[in-house]
């Protein structure tokens, strides 16, 4: 196929190459000239253009930073610029009611389209094991498959347009809050002379059991491998968990929702991303607490 990919950032950089390395005729527009010179390198041909880019193509990947740069980025250099046969796959964290919009604005333009955010981080991205919640119409998602699964290790259809974004802004809220719940129960045990290995043995086999805990285990040295036994480098940084509470809280406040403990684990990521820890992974909020 013919793929046009607009954002070849830390996320979009090693999805493109992964269209290349599954056959696909990958064309790249970034605003970043490092960004398209990285891409050359991985078998994208670059265009300085994003009109020229999207031109005569089957497919339009975007992986770009918010909604409002999706938006302006569709309604100037994608919709009447790709051919209307083109599917067009948003793969960008951004608020639910942007993509709703921008999903409309190109069915009303002939197109189909889905939002496509992702779950997994920068290793994910580059070794094509990204999880993708979709959220467009059936025959969108029957197209869009094939295309996600030479990126990820899972492609799921979540429902109509903007469906991809609600589930994960609500899997990040759910994630951001017990984090902070499992760092202040380690604290907890810990003040209670309880031995961290001791109590992880018996709480990961117990009712408190969760993946912030079993798999990403935010104490140094205890459970598998993570970012705390790195200093909490790499992994998922704070401003990126801040960023997708935000878009939680004001998906919450637009669908009516009470959300006592999204709001909480919101506040408490700004403060420590205001403290000036925003590159360190989320769960260096242990330190925090
Ligand atoms: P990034 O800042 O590394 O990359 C974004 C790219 O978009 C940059 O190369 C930038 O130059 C480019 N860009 C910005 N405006 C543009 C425009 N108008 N036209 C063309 N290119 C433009 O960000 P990232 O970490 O790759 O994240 C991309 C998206 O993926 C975000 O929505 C983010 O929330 C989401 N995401 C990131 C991670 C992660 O771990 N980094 C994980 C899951 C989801």
């Amino acid at each position: 196929m013919k793929i046009a990919f607009i954002g070849l950032g830390n996320m979009g950089g090693g999805m493109a190459a992964n269209l290349v390395k599954a056959g696909h005729q990958v064309n790249a527009f970034d605003l970043s000239p490092d960004a398209l010179a990285k891409a050359k390198v991985n078998g994208c041909d670059v265009f300085t253009d994003a009109k020229q880019a999207v031109m005569g193509m089957d497919a339009v990947v975007t992986m770009l930073p918010n909604g409002k740069i999706v938006e302006a980025v569709y309604s100037n250099d994608v919709m009447n610029h790709a051919p209307t046969s083109a599917l067009l796959l948003d793969c960008s964290t951004i608020d639910v009611d942007t993509a709703r919009r921008v999903n409309a604005a190109a069915k009303k333009a002939g197109y189909n389209m889905v939002d496509a955010p992702v779950s997994g981080g920068i290793a994910a991205a580059n070794g094509g094991t990204l999880t993708f919640m979709v959220g467009g119409t059936k025959t969108a998602f029957t197209r869009a498959e094939p295309i996600l699964a030479a990126m990820g290790k899972a492609v799921i259809h979540a429902g109509e347009s903007g469906a991809g974004q609600a589930a994960k802004i609500c899997n990040n809220m759910l994630l951001g809050a017990s984090m902070i719940a499992t760092c202040e129960t380690f604290k907890l045990a810990e003040k209670l002379g309880l031995d961290l290995q001791t109590f992880y043995d018996i709480s990961s086999k117990a009712s408190g059991q969760n993946w912030s805990m079993t798999s990403y285990c935010p104490v140094p040295n205890v459970g598998p491998q993570s970012p705390a036994d790195n200093d909490y480098a790499g992994g998922f940084a704070t401003a990126l968990m801040l960023k997708d509470l935000r878009l939680a809280m004001e998906a919450a406040q637009s669908a009516g929702a009470d959300v006592p403990m999204g709001a909480r684990a919101a506040q408490i990521y700004e403060a420590f991303d205001a403290a000036g820890s925003g590159d360190l992974d989320f769960s260096a909020i242990i330190n925090n607490l």
